[in-house]
């Protein structure tokens, strides 16, 4: 084909130059990486159906797209921590540039040229030149970048326990980047040795490296840009082979991932809906999960963020969410394996040998291909035949099952959308409600909430003891209220808890709020049973919760802790309980912001506040506290190095507040430690079990003569200092606002 010449005014550059012949080659060998690639998906997508509950998540199609398009292509979680995500947006954003760049490319040289249009030429060529040049200096960059954290710098999260869990893939794939830039750039360079156009300062990186060259004989250079353009050819379709065989995949996978992703609130977690019919509860076998749960694992990128704030992890107990999340997916990737075996023999067997069974002949040698590379892959991942494991108990230890606080971190941190708390929650659930094989501590925990509606197993006619002086009518009494104040377990029965319950309610009662409580006729939330395991008793005392409330025509709910308010707010509606609900901090801000309570007296010291994780990282409450405390006279707030999302946990999630501790370092004590690094002379809370876990880690650093806990509820009466001025009984339940 003959070319429009080049010329100043005309800048441009050959496609195939010095290459022509090889344009047929390239082709074939194309096609070939494609097929490849095309299998490896085909291959991947029989794993991905062969195992799980069917699930669907399609509804709410605009949010999914602006999750795609805001994380899977703007990376906006991957850029959360600075050197990772500056160092994959580099490569991404990179090679996304440089993709395009070179489909545009061959746009106008296989469709627009033959028609007599150009557009690569000029001014336009020159800015495209230098943008292709300086994007793939971004994905050299980046490649450097992600060499030297992985092999030199070797953070925690790219490791397991002190040592970097780097395989063979990983250097693998970045060889094939840092080759397929490098030679990029070396083939720009040799063909600029030899045709050293005008503008070839435009191509700066070529031009560059073009001087390294300079010595070379324009032959030579010749022959070596040909050597170089094939090397080039081979690693990049290497590359687009490789995709769906090596950690690659997730350029697939996580976008997807991202789309797919729950929209339900931070933390949900389905119900159980069969407890009539259903034989086993929770998830005991992998199939057991939902396929979207299982596609999880596959976009996991290893990147280790999760492990990076997981309170266990970080507290020396065998729980990883990021080898948790491996061990799954090596495991889902050997049974789906073998079940999409079985089923393609089951076929064969229905359908006989040389039988297409109604399939295309190219299915059926998918087929074949298939049961070849099952056994090639079994022999390379084992040496064997799969090993037949228990997923709860072999997989995935128990002491590593029941490690979890359900703080969140992870999934609120995972830069794939990886949701992790649902899995251990229905592992938990098949342990308890299926094997009931759990802690004998919190078999005793339950026991107490079964019979005493309380998690301590104090009698239940105790429940509104906590408010007896300071004459707060029930709704029994007086139905006619704004709020309804769910108290709690803690806040009813436990010592501290019950100070925080006074301290508030005086504060509701000061600000001419209009509320009852529910007395004895208040249950547990059952939060710590669901997240125990005991879905079973959980929506028992749910339901029980949600009756005395719809009885009484609640509307307006406000607790103190955020269990119970996350129980309220998210997952009581599932039985019909659709209540307004607050947390305590978000009333007190807004009496505060609105004048209706005035903090007078200073208070003064060091304080820090202690993001609670079902309060933070479960319902996005991070500046109420804050702006409270910042509303105490004479009280200096300073911030704990692990604050807001990125918040470490107290220790006394997901039921953990029930168990023993006896592995590795106690939670609640390095969290006091990271107060004490702080300088803070008290923490604030809005929880009742941080409270009781920072008070303990206060005592177990011998510190109780400096150090306080505090609820911010306690801080603010404090301030108000109206304690002698205006007995609550005065003012109780006063009728509600018109
Ligand atoms: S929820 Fe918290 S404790 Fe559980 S695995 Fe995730 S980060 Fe670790
Ligand atoms: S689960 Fe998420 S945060 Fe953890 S390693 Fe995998 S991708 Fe990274």
């Amino acid at each position: 084909m003959e070319h429009i010449p080049f010329s100043v005014g005309n800048e441009g550059r050959q496609v195939f130059w010095n290459a022509e012949t090889f344009e047929p080659f390239l082709f074939t060998f194309t096609a070939v990486a494609l097929l490849i690639f095309a299998y490896g998906v085909y291959r991947r997508w029989r794993l991905w159906a062969a195992l799980g509950k069917p699930e669907t998540p399609l509804d709410r199609l605009p949010e999914r797209i602006k999750a795609l398009l805001i994380n899977g292509f703007l990376q906006v979680k991957t850029f959360r921590e600075p050197y990772p995500g500056i160092m994959h947006g580099l490569i991404f954003f990179g090679f996304f540039v440089l993709i395009f760049g070179a489909a545009f490319d061959a746009t106008e040289f296989h469709i627009a040229e033959p028609l007599g249009w150009v557009f690569l030429r000029g001014t336009f060529y020159l800015v495209f030149s230098f943008l292709m040049e300086l994007f793939g200096l971004f994905v050299l960059v980046g490649v450097l970048l992600a060499i030297y954290r992985r092999y030199i710098r070797r953070p925690e999260g790219l490791g397991y326990q002190g040592k970097p869990d780097n395989t063979p893939d990983d250097a693998v794939v970045l060889l094939l980047l840092l080759g397929i830039i490098v030679t990029g750039f070396m083939i720009e360079a040799l063909r600029l040795r030899v045709t050293a156009p005008p503008w070839e300062v435009w191509s700066f990186g070529g031009w560059m490296l073009a001087k390294v060259f300079a010595g070379i004989e324009p032959g030579q250079a010749k022959l070596l840009h040909k050597a170089t353009w094939w090397t080039h050819t081979f690693l990049s379709l290497g590359f687009i082979a490789y995709i769906p065989y090596s950690r690659l995949l997730h350029i697939i996978t996580t976008p997807v991932n991202h789309f797919l992703v729950s929209l339900k609130p931070a933390g949900y977690n389905e119900p159980i809906g069969d407890f009539e019919t259903a034989e086993t509860f929770g998830v005991g076998k992998l199939e057991e999960f939902t396929k979207k749960q299982i596609f999880d694992s596959d976009a996991c990128t290893r990147c280790g963020r999760c492990q990076d704030g997981c309170p266990a992890y970080l507290s020396g107990k065998p729980l990883s969410p990021k080898k948790l999340i491996q061990d799954l997916k090596t495991y889902w990737l050997m049974q789906a394996s073998a079940a999409a075996a079985a089923k393609r023999a089951v076929n064969n067997a229905a359908t006989g040998p040389g039988d297409t069974g109604g399939k295309s002949i190219i299915f059926k040698a998918l087929d074949r291909i298939d049961a070849v590379v099952d056994r090639m892959g079994r022999r390379i991942a084992t040496g064997a035949a799969p090993v037949e494991k228990a997923m709860v108990g072999e997989v995935i230890d128990l002491h590593e099952l029941w490690a979890c606080t359900n703080c969140l971190y992870c999934t609120e941190n995972c830069s794939a959308s990886i949701e992790h708390v649902p899995k251990i929650i229905g592992m938990r659930q098949y342990k308890v409600l299926t094997e009931a094989d759990f802690a004998p501590e919190l078999q005793l925990t339950f026991r107490n909430m079964e019979n005493n509606s309380n998690p301590w197993g104090i009698g239940a006619h105790l429940r509104a003891d906590w408010a007896k002086d300071l004459g707060i009518k029930t709704l029994a009494e007086e139905p006619a209220v704004e709020y309804l104040f769910y108290v709690g377990c803690s806040g009813s029965f436990d010592d501290r808890g019950k100070k925080v319950s006074s301290a508030f309610a005086k504060i509701l009662k000061a600000a001419g709020i209009s509320f009852g409580i529910l007395g004895t006729e208040e249950g547990c939330c059952g939060d710590s049973a669901m997240r125990g395991g005991n879905e079973y008793l959980y929506q028992t005392l749910a339901q029980a919760n949600i009756e005395v409330m719809k009885g009484y025509h609640v509307r307006k709910i406000i607790t103190t802790c955020p269990h119970g308010y996350n129980a309220l707010k998210k997952d009581y509606p599932n039985f019909g309980g659709e209540f307004e609900v607050y947390h305590h901090t978000e009333i007190i801000a807004d009496l505060i912001a609105e004048g209706k309570i005035v903090l007078k007296k200073p208070v003064e010291g060091v304080f820090t506040y202690h993001d609670s994780c079902f309060l933070g990282r479960y319902n996005g409450i991070y500046d109420q506290p804050r702006r409270i405390l910042r509303a105490v006279p004479g009280l200096k707030l300073t911030e704990l190095e692990r604050n807001f999302a990125k918040s470490f946990c107290c220790g006394a999630g997901g039921a953990r507040m029930w168990m023993e501790e006896d592995i590795g370092e106690r939670i609640n004590n390095m969290r006091t430690d990271q107060a004490i690094a702080a300088g803070a002379g008290t923490i604030a809370v809005g929880c009742p079990f941080c409270l009781t876990m920072l008070s303990d880690g206060i005592k177990d650093r011998k510190k109780e003569e400096t150090m306080a806990a505090l609820d911010i509820a306690e801080i603010v009466w404090r301030a108000m200092d109206l304690e002698e001025e205006r007995p609550v009984a005065e003012v109780c339940a006063a009728p509600p606002a018109p």
